[in-house]
């Protein structure tokens, strides 16, 4: 039996159908979540192989203290050996302590299924090397990096049960809470247009912005970006940013630097345009293309454009 947490406080997620389809490959799936998202969003995930869907209706939101508790209830009452979430903000705090409450060693940060021996690849050192790891515990932890794997829908139907686990309540009060703008999600967009210092100030943004809607992507910006306050701070991609693994990462006026690649390594696809021709981001890109963004961002627009035109 596997058990997969979705966070659903913001309905179900990208990463929610990605964890289940995961799960899905491992064994049976029963998902474990709270909050008051409604059964019926919560039956979808039988589509992608839940069977059943838990929740406790008697706390909200992602207090790591109170999902913990929560999971490691769940894990003991389905009998579940594994227990798999996503490798998020929420997943990376809530893994150490669920590891510690269950005795079951954490596989943090997957990007395969694990093979017939149980080891598992795992991305580190930023996404720089692949590590292959196994636990030798008994129970075991899988949090799986977003994007490493597609959601497929099988056709099932999942029963939804109220549960009660008994969480403590929250020593955390939330005061306010601010939601980004934009309506793709950064961790979850499948295309982002990122630009840099090249774009020389906040006022040539437009030209990103274009180039997003045209594909239909999210966009996202370097740290000095974020820092200078061009764009706002949950566009900033890196180390010590989101990071992301789209399948197309279209980089603009950024350089490249080791902490901006530590973040979007992980792209399938890496297009740079930049006017030097030795920035260090064109030895990570499949696409290159030397030029000024001012001349060469407009272009690729009009001909994504006309491409989608000549499709209709
Ligand atoms: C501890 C630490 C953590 C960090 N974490 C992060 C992080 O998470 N994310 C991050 O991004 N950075 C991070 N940084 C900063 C990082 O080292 C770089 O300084 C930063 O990524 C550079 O941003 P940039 O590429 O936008 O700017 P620059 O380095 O100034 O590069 C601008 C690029 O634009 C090009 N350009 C100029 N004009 C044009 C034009 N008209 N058309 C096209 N190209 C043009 C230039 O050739 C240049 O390559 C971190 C640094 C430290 C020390």
């Amino acid at each position: 039996m596997i058990l997969v947490y979705i966070n659903t406080q913001n309905g179900i997620a990208k990463a929610a159908c990605e964890a289940v389809t995961y799960a899905k490959k491992l064994g049976e799936v029963v998902v474990i979540t709270n909050g008051n998202l409604e059964s019926s969003s919560l039956e979808s995930l039988g589509e992608y192989g839940a069977t059943k869907v838990m929740v406790d209706r008697n706390f909200e939101g992602d207090d790591a203290q109170q999902v913990s508790h929560m999971i490691h209830w769940a894990a003991n009452q389905s009998g579940a050996n594994t227990v798999v979430f996503s490798h998020d903000l929420t997943g990376k705090s809530v893994a150490p302590r669920l590891s510690v409450k269950w005795k079951a060693g954490l596989i943090a940060g997957a990007i395969s299924v694990p093979d017939a021996n149980g080891v598992c690849k795992v991305n580190v050192f930023s996404g720089k090397a692949i590590g292959h790891v196994k636990v030798s515990s008994a129970n075991r932890i899988i949090s799986l990096l977003p994007n490493s794997i597609q959601p497929e829908k099988v056709g099932g139907t999942c029963s939804v049960e109220e549960v009660n686990s008994g969480a403590p309540n929250s020593v955390i009060k939330v005061l306010s809470t601010k939601k980004p703008e934009g309506s793709i999600p950064l961790p979850e967009a499948e295309l982002v247009v990122s630009a840099g210092r090249g774009l020389k100030g906040p006022e040539n943004w437009g030209i990103i912005e274009e180039l997003a809607t045209s594909l239909n992507a999210a966009t996202a910006c370097s740290r000095p970006v974020a820092d200078i306050g061009w764009r706002p701070h949950h566009e900033h991609v890196g180390q010590t940013g989101v990071a992301i693994r789209p399948n197309l990462y279209i980089a603009v006026g950024i350089s490249g630097a080791i902490q901006h690649l530590a973040g979007v390594n992980g792209s399938k696809v890496i297009v740079v345009i930049n006017t030097d021709p030795e920035a260090p981001f064109f030895k990570a890109a499949d696409y290159g293309i030397v030029g000024d963004a001012f001349e060469v961002v407009p272009k690729l627009t009009e001909a994504i454009k006309s491409f989608k035109a000549n499709q209709n």
